[in-house]
């Protein structure tokens, strides 16, 4: 089984594509939806977070407050980062296992590894080509606006705190341009598919 890493900066466009590759019949780990399930009521993760934070970072009913793990964090960098490899290390782990299950049903020729900080994280250790979805920095400054009803400044923001799209760019296998409309979007998706051995 094929291992294809999708990623791309705020904005880019890798929901959509993720989307359309589900459609498509094929299995999507999304690295953002384990990353959030780690701090879920009854995740093990908890009591990790418990001794690394304390009791303070945690309502009386014993879930995360998110508030107060951010307060603590943003005011002490070596916890930030303590913090922030706990998290990187669970994500890439469950990553990697649910890659294995799908791997062991030896029913799919492929499977996509969605993970906006593919490279941040390292997790392109397990995949076996990167696809990265990018447009223009107009074109996703606009769409996220659109999307979030925010500000150009806040996407700003946003988009200044990820690794720059060059670094990116050098370290992916195929760049996906997402500048145009969504039939050019999806023609590029088709003949990725094609080339990897998937029908239309
Ligand atoms: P984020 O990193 O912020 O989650 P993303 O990279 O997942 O963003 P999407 O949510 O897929 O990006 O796309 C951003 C917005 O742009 C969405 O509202 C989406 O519907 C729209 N969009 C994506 N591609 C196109 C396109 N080719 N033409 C028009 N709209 C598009």
């Amino acid at each position: 089984m094929k291992i294809i890493g999708l990623t791309g900066g705020i904005g880019s466009g890798k929901s959509t594509v993720s989307s359309y590759l589900r459609k498509k019949n094929i299995p999507i780990v999304d690295a953002d939806q384990i990353s959030r399930e780690l701090t879920a009521p009854e995740s093990p993760v908890l009591s990790e977070i418990r001794i690394l934070l304390g009791e303070n970072a945690f309502h009386a009913d014993g879930s995360l407050d998110r508030q107060a793990v951010a307060d603590m964090i943003f005011s002490n960098t070596q916890l930030r980062n303590r913090y922030e490899n706990l998290i990187t290390r669970e994500t890439a782990e469950r990553c990697l296992a649910q890659l294995r299950r799908l791997a062991a049903q030896k029913k799919w020729k492929a499977a996509v590894l969605d993970a906006p900080l593919l490279f941040e994280c390292g997790m392109e250790k397990y995949t076996d080509e990167n696809w990265l979805v990018d447009a223009d920095l107009a074109t996703r400054l606009f769409r996220v606006q659109q999307r979030d009803g925010i500000s150009e400044e806040k996407v700003m923001d946003r988009i200044r705190v990820q690794m720059n799209d060059s670094e990116k760019a050098a370290r992916a296998d195929e760049i996906i341009d997402n500048s145009g409309s969504l039939e050019q979007l999806y023609a590029q998706i088709d003949r990725l598919l094609e080339r990897i051995g998937y029908e239309r």
